[in-house]
């Protein structure tokens, strides 16, 4: 049986054979955790994001969406605590040379004792079978306690120490545990360090008078200042959220896993503007819109979980993660935090400019509490893709390899095939193609024979083709498979668009919800 590590070598492969992702510049060898994506990577990549700003955008009519500019005023890093706070801790292993974030030392440390309670759990559920009861068992086995005993109690030293800016301890942490070099097994570790993860540039043509300048490493402050053009322009009241997706850039010091974390990518990020004491209230209401929201995608829960957060970053006073089982456990997937009046009241120190919102109904002015939400675009492309990878053995021994994508976002909807390549059925095919093709995205394919071109489809994950025949010439009914189930149904043709858009529109599957 393939473990996990095979299985996302394969889902990487993949990902670059069917056109998703590619290496950066490749031709050049790649530029390490930069990625791009292919002909078919970027339409699920926008189809993503298009689900996202649906339900947040389109569907709330207090959210509103802005684009801001990649460069801002440095300032902005200032005030925002990121120039003196946006920093990783690092170490560095002596033998090897490799250089590691201490906190995700550790995190993987404690990753391999949670494996050791799934592996647990998975031998007792074979054992009781039907009877099983997981919570009991959680709740009441000796060598599950203690294994969870101690990942809870190693996280708490961990989320302490960084708390406290005690790299020291987390050092001394590293060494009790004797965590050694995955590279080189070796446990000979230098001190622990903090590194800035923000990108330098600079604006201006002549060395003297130049101004260095950040790639912003969150899409976030573009909208802190601009919060009261919003406002008062679009006279928002609160509660009201700004939405933005793009490009965020961070010097990442482990780039591995692939799109998981990368120096350049998209986030997906709402800022909810409330009045100060009500975001306990407003925490809870978007982790559950939030989960909500992935649910929809029709992913089985089991793969989603909350992390609250320990360790909280120098803007929050609460933090939860929803974290998704990719192929190397689970990991952190979106961030709904609260970020107090943290930034809009740095930014109104440092630019000096009044931040504050008029509230009608207290008929008072005070700066509003901020609840956000933050998603990474590659992310979610790195969960619904890995999830969706799926290697079948079918009942004549056969094995495909099927991408089961959700079909709201699927790159395309539907392929038509005709069964031959004469007698008038490309013609017909392509009349179909012609007319499905304003309102989804239709690929037209009649190279190799239709089994050959159905597995193609299925490697795309292509939920829907619709293949041509004689007959249809003939009665005007075409055949129609489904992706998942390999099923074949004969449909009229002036069925055919209504069907399909059943299966593939946002609202359906928003709606779910
Ligand atoms: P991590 O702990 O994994 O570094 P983070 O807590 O620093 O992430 P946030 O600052 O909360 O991340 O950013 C919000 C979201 O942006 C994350 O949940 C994640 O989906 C995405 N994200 C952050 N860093 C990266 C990266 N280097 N590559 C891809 N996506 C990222």
């Amino acid at each position: 049986m393939a473990n996990d590590n095979d299985t996302f070598k394969k889902i990487i492969a993949h990902a670059k054979e069917y056109g998703f992702v590619f290496p950066s510049s490749e031709i050049y060898d790649g530029l390490s955790a930069v990625y791009d994506y292919g002909q078919n990577g970027v339409a699920l990549k926008n189809n993503i994001r298009e689900y996202w700003w649906k339900s947040m955008v389109q569907l709330h009519d207090n959210i509103v969406g802005i684009d801001a500019a990649i460069f801002m005023h440095p300032t902005t890093w200032k005030a925002s605590g990121h120039v003196d706070a946006f920093n990783d801790p690092l170490i560095d292993n002596k033998d090897s040379k490799k250089r590691y974030r201490a906190d995700v030392l550790v995190e993987d440390y404690v990753a391999k004792i949670e494996a050791k309670i799934e592996k647990e759990i998975t031998k007792a559920a074979k054992r009781f079978g039907d009877q099983f009861d997981q919570a009991q068992f959680v709740a009441t086995n000796p060598r599950v306690i203690a294994y969870q005993e101690k990942a809870d109690s190693i996280l708490k030293r961990l989320g302490q120490s960084l708390e406290k800016e005690d790299l020291d301890d987390v050092k001394a942490l590293i060494e009790e545990l004797e965590i050694a070099c995955p590279e080189s097994g070796s446990r000979n570790w230098t001190e622990v360090k903090q590194f800035n993860l923000m990108f330098g540039t600079k604006l201006g043509a002549s060395a003297a008078t130049a101004m260095d300048l950040y790639l912003r490493p969150e899409t976030a402050q573009g909208i802190f200042v601009n919060f009261l053009n919003v406002q008062k322009t679009g006279r928002m009241k609160l509660p009201f959220g700004i939405a933005q997706t793009g490009k965020a850039f961070r010097n990442e010091i482990i780039a591995r896993q692939f799109i998981f974390r990368m120096r350049e990518f998209e986030q997906m990020e709402m800022q909810f503007f409330i009045p100060p004491g009500s975001q306990k209230e407003w925490h809870q209401h978007w982790k559950k819109t939030r989960l909500n929201w992935h649910l929809s995608l029709g992913i089985p829960a089991e793969n989603y979980r909350f992390h609250d957060h320990e360790k909280l970053a120098h803007y929050a006073d609460a933090a939860c993660d929803i974290e998704f089982k990719f192929p190397f456990g689970f990991k952190e997937l979106e961030g709904i935090h609260s970020r107090t009046d943290f930034d809009l009241s740095n930014h109104e120190k440092y630019a000096g400019k009044k931040l504050k919102y008029f509230d009608p109904d207290r008929n008072e002015s005070y700066t509003p509490y901020v609840l956000e939400t933050s998603i990474g675009l590659d992310r979610m492309f790195l969960a619904v893709f890995s999830h969706a990878f799926t290697e079948e053995t079918l009942e004549d021994g056969n094995t495909r390899t099927v991408l089961k994508l959700p079909a709201v976002l699927a790159p395309t909807k539907v392929a038509v095939l005709p069964l031959v390549k004469k007698d008038g059925l490309p013609e017909q095919a392509r009349q179909l193609v012609d007319m499905l093709k304003w309102d989804m995205a239709t690929v037209y394919d009649e190279k190799d024979a239709v089994g050959r071109r159905y597995r193609r489809q299925d490697a795309l994950g292509t939920p829907f083709c619709i293949t041509v025949d004689h007959q249809s010439l003939e009665d005007q009914t075409v055949t129609l498979r489904d992706r998942d189930s390999m099923e074949q149904q004969r449909v009229s043709m002036a069925e055919i668009p209504a069907l399909l858009a059943a299966k593939v529109n946002p609202k359906q599957w928003l709606l779910k919800r």
